[in-house]
């Protein structure tokens, strides 16, 4: 389904849309450190621009903000989720979550993160997580 721009949430709040990438490998979950807000270390995500599919956005946010590829996904969950005001000043985003696994080498966008690498997850239990990613980690046991 091709997402609007915008959306109304269960109770009636402006609403966007946003797909998010749990990328992992031998253990390690790969974090950026956000340079815009929210901040945070949170994984690979954005929002889905209007008229693009949740699975495009994906492709096109994993790309642009760690240089990987998207080679597989699975879709884990899809929810609205009011954690986060984002930097359009939306409280409620509905996320699509998905399971992703990657190829090519990580590259840094310098624009969007502070820096990006792997954590174990005994690491990201230390970590100043963005809210809606230590939900997500909460929420499938991770951490
Ligand atoms: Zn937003």
């Amino acid at each position: 389904m091709a997402i609007p721009k915008e959306g109304k949430s269960k109770n009636g709040k402006a609403m966007h849309y946003s797909v998010g990438a749990l990328i992992e490998e031998d253990g390690k979950y790969l974090l950026i450190d956000r340079v815009k807000p929210p901040f945070g270390f949170a994984g690979v995500a954005g929002h889905i621009d209007e008229g693009e599919e949740a699975e495009e956005a994906l492709v096109r946010e994993v790309k642009e903000e760690s240089g990987l590829k998207v080679k597989g996904f699975k879709l884990l969950f899809e929810e609205e989720a009011n954690f986060n005001t984002c930097r359009r000043g939306i409280e409620v985003h509905y996320w699509y979550l998905f399971k992703c696994i990657v190829k090519g080498r990580v590259k840094q966008n310098i624009e969007e993160t502070k820096s990006i690498d792997w954590y174990t997850i005994e690491e990201i239990k230390k970590l100043e997580l963005e809210p809606v990613w230590k939900y997500y980690f909460e929420k499938m046991g991770i951490i």
